[in-house]
């Protein structure tokens, strides 16, 4: 039944919403939890006194998780069919969306970890094929694409090949050996992200990280011949600036360009994801934005797309957390 979730959403976005628990700061700080989940569907807001009656109570989604729900169950109920369709050649796309602190990296990192554990055991038991699984990592900030894999620092260029659609160019594209390798590239990741920085967050705040797996394969017994197929699709996973950056943009309007300009993948994001959802048949500007425009085959069409939006329970964050629910509800 858990596995339909995805299959009966087909042609359309998967959209999950996960609620983490207050944090031990939170608590620290006398933090009120304000909102909770009453089943796997419903999120609920607990306090609509204070807001008035202008203020929804109640949201419900395919799936909502919530507490001490691991990324493991997050990964098994809501994203793994739709990240593992790539080895049967379809394009995917799994996104964080919140805001700064709801809980993004903490999700994305397991999911990725899962999936390739996962297409690893799946490799394992189909000797009959070849498979090249190769990972790659870019960091999207203020339109600029930089290589997460390499301490260089110059900004890649993005070029649309005949074949392939946009690539990025010169983007370090590393053969997966097993999953330790992984757990090395996503320090290494980890580490070209906070050069410069004050804080990881304030970094990951503003920018989008993609770590797209690519994985080719070849039946055993053409290979190298004339006739070979090959099947090559990739897996996406993004992780999102903080969503508060896309409201702030969108609250001051044109008078602060820069704000606009940092957070334009995010603004073009959220159009894009709005006409999928309807099924509309008319122009969707892909090209507005780096990010939308190197997703552009991993989103809509063929491709399978999941959006995990994570939210945090705290009364000091309950705009965010609103607008991310509206955003979820505009996805859906
Ligand atoms: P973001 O990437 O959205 O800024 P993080 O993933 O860094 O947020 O999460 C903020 C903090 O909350 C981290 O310390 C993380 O470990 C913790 N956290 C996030 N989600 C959960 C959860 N579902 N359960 C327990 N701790 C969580
Ligand atoms: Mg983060």
């Amino acid at each position: 039944q858990k596995v339909q979730l995805a299959a009966a959403r087909e042609e359309r976005i998967l959209v999950l919403v996960r609620l983490r628990p207050l944090s031990d700061q939170e608590i620290v700080a006398n933090e009120v939890a304000d909102w909770e989940c009453i089943n796997d569907s419903t999120i609920l807001y607990r306090n609509t006194l204070r807001e008035g009656s202008t203020f929804p109570s109640a949201y419900t989604f395919d799936r909502v998780f919530w507490g001490d729900c691991s990324t493991k169950q997050v990964y098994e109920e809501g994203a793994k069919e739709i990240a593992l369709s790539v080895v049967n050649g379809i394009n995917s796309s799994i996104f964080a969306y919140g805001q700064t602190s709801s809980g993004k990296t903490y999700t994305m990192n397991g999911i990725t970890e899962y999936t390739v554990a996962d297409i690893f055991d799946y490799i394992n038991r189909h000797e009959e094929r070849a498979f090249v699984l190769k990972f790659s990592a870019i960091e999207i900030y203020n339109e600029a694409i930089r290589d997460l894999l390499t301490s260089d620092n110059t900004q890649l260029r993005l070029r649309d090949d005949p074949e392939r659609g946009t690539i990025v160019e010169k983007v370090t594209e590393e053969p997966l050996k097993d999953w330790n390798h992984l757990k090395e590239l996503l320090a290494i990741c980890e580490a070209q992200r906070r050069i410069g920085e004050t804080s990881l967050n304030e970094r990951s705040s503003r920018s989008h990280q993609i770590i797209r797996l690519t994985i080719e394969s070849s039946a055993r017994e053409f290979l190298g011949k004339e006739n070979s197929t090959s099947l090559a699709a990739s897996v996406n996973f993004i992780d999102l600036a903080g969503s508060e950056r896309a409201s702030q943009a969108l609250s001051t309007g044109t008078r602060l360009k820069e704000g606009c300009h940092i957070n334009r993948s995010l603004l073009t994001l959220s159009t894009v994801v709005r006409k999928l959802s309807k099924g509309r048949q008319g122009h969707i500007n892909y090209r507005d934005s780096k990010l939308t425009r190197l997703l552009q085959p991993c989103l809509g069409g063929n491709a399978r797309t999941a959006i995990i939006c994570t939210l945090s329970p705290a009364r000091s964050h309950v705009e965010q957390t609103r607008n991310t629910l509206l955003f979820a509800c505009c996805a859906k």
